[in-house]
């Protein structure tokens, strides 16, 4: 099948032309993101490939759709940025890789909470300059430590299972609770509580409607002076402004994120000899107690090759008239908000 590839990195193409030598599409890669600006370039393909900050509004879906393409292919889990209503209404397919590798995402949360609490970031640029004196770098012990997980599904289990190995103890807030989460010894509590009681809040769930901002003003004000939260998922389950008050207060005590709520005009990019415009996100790079990765917690060799593959697998089945795995409707939209 012709697909249009946008949003390429140099590594994506590596990936993809690698995993297609089994597959063996017509693959046209475009650095581009896809924007109501760019969406004419998609013309006569009849599938688009996109990633994480490409939009798919309905604006963008009825210019493709009318331009002959009938399947979206995300290379990625989260389907938060596309208006699955439209797309059903204009007879788009879209398609997702679920679950390419848990552990990648969950390792680099833990990888987090590891720098912030053992202040590893500031010790790296310390020691290159010759300041080997440890004030100021005082850690805490991950043991025993009281850490929330809101979101305990693929993601969020793996979390557990490496957090138990650290002797921590566990809450959990989720919509549908997980048995294998709580066989961990991870307990369930209302949101609430899990803010009330955990020292580090991590949060694994989708971003909808429901969930935008969950963390804000009033939850960071229920949280125990001092925590430390981490979000690897999407960047709107937290309202960047209330955080940043949070740490001016000292209420937050660390802040690690992958994702952030307006990354779309940052990340991906080398903007090192550019101002940052972004006033919210550039007073967080200020704080020491912050660490920010540019949404690459899924950014592993395992992980790339089972993304490739399972995206050109989904178009491969789109082609042959078969049910894709990675199916995305809204009726699966529907089955995970009421999880
Ligand atoms: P998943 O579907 O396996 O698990 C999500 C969990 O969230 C489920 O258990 C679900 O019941 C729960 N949930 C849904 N709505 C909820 C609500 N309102 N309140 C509480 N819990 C709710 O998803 P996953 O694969 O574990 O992914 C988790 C998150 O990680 C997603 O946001 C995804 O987009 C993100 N992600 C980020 C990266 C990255 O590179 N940073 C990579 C992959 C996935």
């Amino acid at each position: 099948m012709r697909v249009a590839v946008f949003s390429t990195r140099p590594y994506d193409k590596t990936f993809l032309l690698a995993a297609n030598e089994e597959f063996g599409h017509e693959l046209v890669f475009l650095e581009p993101r896809l924007t109501r600006e760019t969406c004419r370039l998609a013309e006569g393909f009849p599938a688009v490939c996109t990633f994480v900050n490409d939009e798919l509004d309905a604006f963008v879906l009825l210019t493709l759709a009318k331009n002959g393409t009938r399947l979206i292919a995300l290379r990625c889990s989260g389907f938060n940025h596309v208006d699955l209503r439209a797309a059903e209404q204009l007879e788009l397919t879209v398609v997702r890789v679920p679950a390419y590798s848990p552990a990648a995402v969950a390792e680099h949360t833990v990888g987090l909470i590891l720098a912030l609490g053992r202040k590893i970031h500031k010790a790296y640029n310390r020691v290159r300059e010759g300041n080997f004196a440890l004030d100021g770098l005082l850690g805490f012990d991950l043991h025993a430590q009281c850490v929330g997980i809101i979101g305990t599904g693929k993601i969020g289990l793996h979390v557990a299972r490496v957090l138990v190995g650290f002797g921590c103890r566990l809450l959990g807030y989720d919509v549908q609770p997980n048995p294998q989460a709580e066989a961990l010894g991870l307990r369930y509590v209302e949101l609430e509580e899990l803010f009330e009681n955990s020292d580090i809040v991590t949060l694994h769930l989708p971003l909808m409607p429901t969930t935008y901002h969950l963390i804000n003003e009033e939850a960071v004000a229920r949280m125990k002076r001092g925590v430390m939260l981490i979000n690897t998922s999407r960047g709107a389950l937290v309202n960047s402004r209330a955080v940043v008050r949070g740490l001016k207060s000292g209420k937050i005590g660390a802040l690690g994120l992958d994702v952030y709520e307006e990354e779309a005009d940052l990340f991906y990019e080398d903007l090192s000899d550019r101002v940052i415009q972004d006033d919210v996100f550039a007073r967080m790079l200020t704080f020491p107690n912050v660490i920010i990765t540019a949404h690459q917690a899924f950014f592993t060799r395992g992980a790339m090759e089972a993304i490739a593959r399972e995206t050109l697998r989904n178009i491969t089945a789109f082609e042959q008239g078969l049910t894709p795995l990675g199916l995305v409707t809204s009726e699966s939209v529907r089955a995970v908000s009421s999880r």
